[in-house]
């Protein structure tokens, strides 16, 4: 299904054109249409599945009509990470290029220039908030922000937000917010507390749940079966025969992260390191080195797993084997994102093989065992003593405050200008939907006439320049 088949405002096309976006991705082809009616949503859906253009979009389009106030925010999304935070900014960032909707990220830091800057994005009146919970209730709590005529609220991996103890924060500022709004919670996983939550905030949810994470078919598993003394010398046989460019190193604990860049650092290799006890600006210092090249490979924390928008990653090495199923999967899924190709390699050692069998066993493949070196000596066997198992519980949490990268909102001039009837009867309307509406996620063909179908066809062949006069309000 394409973008094109959906009745998005022009704006939206000329932006997911301006992307390159032209086919939906399945999250998007189940959600955008009952999104577009109001409808509240359960999204079942873990990251690189494109699950944030789909709950954006809808909410753009809705805004985009100026059919909402303008002085007012009117979406709020909340993150568990700053990481994640920054990259739904960016998205968004993408999206808004054509039309006169602003927002502003508010995940913190101890920086009072930061501080300052969130405050300034909200007094200027962003439409959307991009928010992670401490440091949105930290606003609420020192009145910096009028959150009664949101229309739209979204919790974007909520699970991870409820493993990292937000759960009051989340009610809390559920509390701020009008009772008629239109709720989406996207999670990679469905447990019980996200049912509970699920069931407090949203009303009449549709869900949608795309098959168990699983890893992407782009992505060749393999495992090297080894003694922790070995890694080292496998990363150097890796690495032998092919550049190391565009690789990520996980490691659990922050201490080993910082050992092993110390030690493949003197290997020669040029590489950087990504852990909570960096500060933000540091963080952002080695996302922009690695993003521009100048530095070839990051060691990180899970911090990494699921908060980074680099979609050209090549190769994922678990230098350890994590003891969360679900991590593995956001791990390895930092490669082969947007249908691309990538290797995930995982060094087992013997205290790792149960870890690695649960794995195996959740995602019902036999990872290829690669043979490691002669000249790194023998390794062990895989005999691992778990025959099935479900993956173990318990995730690291991170950081949850950060920068702040406010934007500007445009005059306003076009806004008005582009305000239409809206069918639904006004913001968010349409909800509680019929039975048709629940029962599909078709297009809107039917409405739209011959002309404008001939138009949206056109533009499938159609690439418009990156940037045309249109973008000019978004300019500070
Ligand atoms: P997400 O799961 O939202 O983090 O998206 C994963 C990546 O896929 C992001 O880099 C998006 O920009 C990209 N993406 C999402 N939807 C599409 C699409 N329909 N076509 C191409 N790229 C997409």
């Amino acid at each position: 299904m394409y973008f094109t088949d959906f009745d998005f405002e022009d704006e939206v096309l000329d932006a997911l054109d301006a992307m390159r976006f032209e086919k939906c991705t399945p999250i998007q082809e189940q959600t955008l249409q009952p999104l577009m009616e109001g409808r509240d949503l359960i999204g079942v859906a873990q990251t690189g599945t494109g699950k944030t253009a789909a709950y954006l979009l809808p909410v753009l389009n809705r805004l985009c009509t100026g059919e909402y106030p303008e002085d007012a925010i009117n979406c709020v999304i909340m993150a568990p990470t700053r990481e994640l935070a920054q990259q739904i900014d960016r998205q968004l960032e993408g999206f808004t290029y054509f039309m006169q909707v602003s927002s502003v990220a508010v995940y913190g830091g101890n920086d009072g220039q930061r501080y300052e800057q969130e405050l300034r994005g909200m007094a200027r009146g962003a439409d959307i908030i991009v928010a992670t919970p401490g440091r949105l209730i930290s606003h609420i709590t020192l009145g910096n922000i009028d959150l009664s005529k949101v229309s739209f609220f979204i919790l974007d991996e909520a699970d991870r937000m409820l493993d990292m103890g937000f759960y009051n924060d989340i009610m809390t500022i559920a509390k701020q917010l009008p009772k008629e709004r239109q709720t989406m919670l996207f999670s990679a996983t469905m447990p019980e507390e996200i049912r509970k939550l699920a069931s407090d905030l949203l009303t009449d949810p549709l869900q949608v749940t795309l098959a168990l994470a699983k890893p992407a078919d782009g992505i060749t598993q393999q495992a090297y079966i080894c003694h922790e003394g070995q890694k080292l010398g496998i990363i150097n046989h890796i690495f032998d025969n092919e550049s190391s460019e565009r690789v990520i190193l996980f490691a659990s604990r922050k201490t080993k992260v910082k050992e092993i860049a110390r030690t493949i650092r003197k290997h020669g290799f040029n590489v950087g390191e990504m852990h909570s006890d960096l500060s933000q600006s540091e963080r952002d210092e080695i996302m922009f080195q690695y993003k521009s090249r100048k530095i070839d490979m990051i060691v990180a924390t899970d911090i990494l797993a699921r908060g980074i928008d680099i979609d050209d990653i090549r190769i994922v090495i678990n230098y350890d084997v994590p003891r969360d199923c679900d991590d593995y999967i956001h791990r390895i899924g930092r490669t082969a994102r947007a249908g691309t190709k990538g290797r995930a390699i995982t060094f087992v050692s013997e205290e790792d093989q149960d870890y690695f069998k649960r794995i195996e066993d959740f995602i019902e493949q036999d990872v290829p065992k690669m043979e490691v070196p002669a000249s790194l000596g023998e390794a062990p066997a895989y005999e691992p003593k778990t025959k099935k198992g479900k993956g173990a519980r318990g995730r690291n949490g991170h950081g949850k405050d950060g920068n702040t990268k406010p934007r500007r909102k445009g005059n306003g001039a076009n806004r008005n200008s582009r305000k239409k009837q809206n069918n639904n009867g006004g913001k968010a309307a349409g909800k509680p939907a019929t039975a048709s509406q629940q029962a599909t996620a078709t297009p809107q063909d039917a409405a739209n006439g011959e002309a404008k179908k001939k138009k949206r066809n056109n533009r499938r062949h159609y690439r418009r320049p990156k940037r045309e006069n249109g973008g000019e309000g978004k300019k500070e």
